[in-house]
């Protein structure tokens, strides 16, 4: 806790002077342009790799990058979800999966989750990518997959999330006229790139080719 503690010191007597302008310009509202859904795992840095500051994104971190699908029922992310599209009217959304993810780790084989009735419910989430991971390599269902299957479950969980996220009224409201945009990204931690899909194609890319029109028109 040290460090924590030494941390926020070091903000206030630093950090915060350097910016506070823009903390005062954020003091009374916010209005980012992106929602940005992520795994809570530690090594993930959703400002610190896309170079953007307080006020830029509006983040939903769980395990997985879970996003469940529509429902009656309440939870925390449909919540946010509801939140950051009608009322924070953000226009971009990311479904950022990562490498070496220990939610889908658990996905893989979810047996192996005794003792942890929570994570194994929510993980139920992915299960439609771990099956199709299994049907793609004649995996019997009921089989656990093998970890050299991770980084194909990696990208099919993000698909999935993504199918789910769509099926959120006020997404499917903003997508069908054009006002809303999903990306799903898988963030490669020992390398720190980024693959990505789901504006024109569901086909995973490198980032550069997927961003290539934003890229030209940033170099312009
Ligand atoms: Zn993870």
């Amino acid at each position: 806790m040290d460090h924590i503690v030494r941390g926020v010191l070091n903000f206030r007597k630093n950090v915060y002077p350097e910016h506070k302008d823009l903390f005062g310009a954020l003091a009374d509202s916010q209005n980012p342009d992106v929602l940005f859904v992520t795994c809570s795992d530690s090594r993930i840095d959703p400002n610190m790799v896309t170079g953007s500051h307080p006020g830029d994104l509006f983040i939903c971190r769980n395990a997985g990058n879970v996003i469940p699908p529509h429902s009656n029922e309440t939870g925390g992310m449909t919540a946010s979800i509801e939140y950051a599209v009608a009322v924070l009217g953000v226009r971009h959304i990311i479904v950022c999966g990562h490498t070496d993810c220990g939610a889908i780790k658990g996905a893989l084989d979810i047996p192996a989750l005794k003792g942890l009735p929570h994570v194994k419910e929510w993980l139920g989430h992915c299960r439609s990518a771990m099956e199709i991971v299994r049907e793609r390599h004649s995996i019997p269902s009921d089989t656990c997959l093998d970890s050299k299957y991770m980084d194909e479950a990696i990208e099919e969980n993000v698909l999935q999330q993504v199918q789910h996220l769509r099926t959120h009224p006020v997404v499917a409201a903003k997508l069908a006229n054009g006002k809303i945009e999903i990306h799903g990204w898988v963030y490669d931690i020992k390398s720190g790139n980024i693959r990505c899909c789901g504006r024109d194609s569901m086909e995973f890319m490198d980032f550069d080719q997927y961003y290539s029109d934003y890229i030209a028109k940033i170099s312009e």
